[in-house]
């Protein structure tokens, strides 16, 4: 598997893991777009949120609900922070395993596009 978040749940590419459980783990995004950027993905290999099955997607609450932690740890979560999911080609995404950004530490633009 050449997948590059994969290896970061594996081990075999070094990361500063700074959450764990068993289903997720959160590391710093290595080209940061805010002071604070964690990447949370899931344990599993699931290439995007297009491929997310109904029985999976209580991941996703609790993939938010780790954002919400981390985010208060981090102590952005009064200021406010943005979670983000890309997916696919137009969506932005360039790595294609499941993962949320949590950013912040800074003021965001509205844009979204
Ligand atoms: P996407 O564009 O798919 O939503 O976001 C992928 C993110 O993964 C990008 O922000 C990129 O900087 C980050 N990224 C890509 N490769 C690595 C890596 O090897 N380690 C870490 N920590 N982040 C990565
Ligand atoms: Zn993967």
């Amino acid at each position: 598997m050449d997948c590059i978040f994969c290896q970061i749940v594996d081990g075999k590419i070094p990361s500063n893991i700074v959450y764990r459980d068993e289903k997720v783990i959160a590391f710093p995004d290595i080209n940061p777009l805010a002071p604070t950027h964690l990447l949370i993905i899931p344990r599993k290999h699931i290439p995007s949120l297009d491929q997310l099955s109904e029985a999976e997607s209580p991941l996703i609450g609790h993939m938010v609900n780790v954002a919400n932690q981390l985010a208060k740890r981090e102590g952005i979560s009064t200021r406010g922070y943005r979670v983000v999911i890309n997916c696919g080609k137009e969506g932005g995404q360039g790595v294609y395993h499941l993962h949320l950004h949590l950013l912040g530490g800074r003021q965001l633009s509205n844009a979204l596009g």
